[in-house]
């Protein structure tokens, strides 16, 4: 578990309408799940997707969606994990057996990171990324994908293999332009913390042309804890931060996009 020096954040105002967390790792935050869940909920955020990047955390979200009502799990092996794997057909065996688990709602996050990754890795992630698109159109899960410094090839894989009906970009990162190629193909868009960063313009551009009904919040914590609270713990109970500055850069009520993204990430994982 990370430790980190600096205070979490205070409790931000509740959401008058609930929304999900559509993206968090509970398994690499500092507080129990419990007590994660407890201060979400406190706050109006009274769902959550726990996202496992290896074989062994998918089986802890799987695990931990199975004994709580308010979780719901996505497996896979994440992008930078794929070229570690010793065996990555055994590997994907075993995401495949979980993502049959009806709490487990998505396989991800897979895709592509090209951020810290040589040509060797590009070929396994890009081995391993298919491999889940296909094991998500099987089983009829969503599919969440991580693209880092990766968007043109994570759109042409995409293509290639038939993307599954409910594809979600989570901490979406693409410019305006690469929005409306996923609105054109009705891919759900995810915004993270970092869409409050002030060098973060060309991301608010791109969340203004998104359409509402494609729209989703997350926190991706323990990481890209929203303004004015950079540098300390993320969680999920801090959504509405995030979700407030997205209504901002929308000129929307918070209380109509946060329908727009209860019902939306409702629909993109099908619960
Ligand atoms: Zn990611
Ligand atoms: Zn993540």
């Amino acid at each position: 578990m990370p430790k980190t020096a600096q205070p979490a954040p205070p409790l931000p105002e509740p959401l008058r309408v609930p929304v999900a967390d559509s993206h968090t790792h509970l398994d690499m935050q500092d507080s129990g799940v419990e007590e994660a869940l407890a201060a979400a909920a406190s706050v109006g955020v009274t769902t959550v997707v726990q996202v496992g990047c290896d074989l062994e955390r998918s089986r802890w979200a799987a695990e931990t969606a199975a004994a709580h009502a308010s979780v719901h799990a996505a497996v896979a092996l994440h992008p930078n994990e794929a070229p570690r794997v010793p065996d990555l057909d055994a590997a994907l065996a075993g995401i495949e057996e979980l993502a049959a688990l009806p709490q487990v709602l998505a396989v991800g996050e897979t895709g592509l990171d090209y951020f810290r990754t040589g040509e060797d890795g590009v070929a396994a992630q890009q081995r391993s990324f298919r491999a889940h698109v296909e094991i998500a159109k099987r089983l009829d899960k969503a599919l969440v994908i991580h693209d880092r410094d990766a968007h043109e090839d994570v759109l042409r894989l995409l293509d290639e293999e038939g993307a599954p009906e409910r594809t979600v970009f989570h901490c979406y990162s693409g410019d305006a332009a690469m929005a409306e190629v996923c609105a054109a193909k009705g891919y759900f868009m995810s915004f993270a913390g970092n869409v409050t960063f002030k060098n973060a313009q060309p991301l608010r551009d791109a969340l203004a042309v998104a359409p509402p009904e494609l729209v989703l919040v997350e926190t991706d914590a323990p990481f890209l804890t929203p303004a004015p609270y950079r540098g300390r713990p993320n969680a999920p109970y801090l959504v509405p931060v995030t979700l407030r500055a997205m209504a901002e850069t929308k000129g929307m009520s918070e209380d109509v996009l946060a329908e727009h993204i209860a019902k939306n990430t409702a629909r993109a994982f099908g619960y």
